[in-house]
């Protein structure tokens, strides 16, 4: 096997144990508990996890998703978040040519965000632990790996400040312009949401989510990942609300109730009304597929307008 091939797998290898750290992360944070120590206990029996019960994926399937000692199940999110954080590091390897700075940087990216859509989807946070540390790591890293957005190809295509800076400053430039754009935007959604909603649709935690999403991917795709992941998040709403009508109109036709379809769309609103969409997926989610294809779809869509 040769050098490159190698350094891919270990990529792979290296991903499924930062994910397998993840969850040590996913479980803790939340429940403000160190990640560092003590060592993994069954939360149910507090049995030790031994080593070789805590090999990536291996052990879950070897275990068949049970604790060896009083065999309560254990989630497949587990093995899921291995699979995939080792998928991830593996793509950022290859998308981003190699062992490259460009590719450390996107392993980092999805390590964070990984960590931060599971957290979300289980227990409605975004740990500080993770966005704080991310919104310096995004913003150090537009110093060696240069962001090639809009805001630079503007500036180094305008006679008056062509030259004038180096690439190190304009990519820290869009680094900043996207945490202050990232995090600007979504905060405004948010007052919008509660002004509209009367409740809290977007806490602090999709602020600093998304102050780091703009400092590693820069003003541009920031963008993308917030109209992206409100478009996604709006069609996953309204299929809910259409899933809980259903459901509704045919318990009360069971009934025949009369007035079954009206009331079935006043029970689907009114859940709907209650119900807390984790947006920090939809938004994690999108920052991971503006990371590989951002930049291409944003070229397209300006092009439209050429
Ligand atoms: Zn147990």
């Amino acid at each position: 096997m040769d050098l490159y091939g190698f350094f891919a797998a270990a990529a792979f290898l290296f991903g499924l144990l930062f994910g397998s750290f993840l969850n040590v992360c996913i479980y803790r944070l939340p429940r403000g508990l160190s990640i560092v120590s003590p060592r993994s206990a069954c939360p149910q029996c507090h049995a030790l996890i031994a080593a070789y019960d805590n090999i990536p994926i291996l052990s879950w399937l070897l275990l068949r998703g049970h604790c060896r000692h009083c065999k309560a199940p254990i989630s497949s999110r587990y093995a899921a978040v291995e699979l995939l954080t080792g998928a991830m590091f593996l793509a950022s390897y290859l998308g981003f040519g190699g062992p490259t700075l460009a590719s450390l940087k996107a392993i980092v990216f999805s390590f964070l965000v990984i960590g931060l859509v599971f957290t979300d989807a289980e227990t409605h946070l975004l740990p500080d632990a993770l966005t704080l540390p991310g919104i310096v790591l995004g913003l150090g890293f537009s110093i060696f790996v240069p962001l090639g957005s809009i805001l630079e190809q503007h500036f180094t295509s305008s006679s008056v400040l062509a030259g004038g800076f180096s690439w190190q400053f304009l990519s820290f430039a869009d680094s900043l312009l996207g945490t202050a754009i990232g995090a600007g935007l979504i905060y405004g959604v948010g007052e919008a949401y509660f002004r509209l909603r009367g409740i809290e649709g977007m806490g602090f935690g999709d602020v600093k989510l998304m102050a780091m999403v703009g400092a590693f991917l820069g003003a541009g795709q920031s963008l993308f990942v917030l109209f992206g992941a409100s478009t996604v998040g709006a069609v996953y709403g309204i299929a809910v609300l259409m899933q809980v009508r259903g459901k509704r109109l045919r318990r009360y036709a069971r009934v025949q109730r009369p007035d079954a379809a009206a009331r079935a769309w006043q029970s689907a609103s009114l859940a709907m009304q209650y119900m807390e969409i984790p947006f920090g997926v939809f938004l994690g989610g999108m920052a991971l597929v503006a990371m590989f294809f951002g930049t291409s779809v944003l070229h397209w869509y300006l092009g439209l307008f050429r």
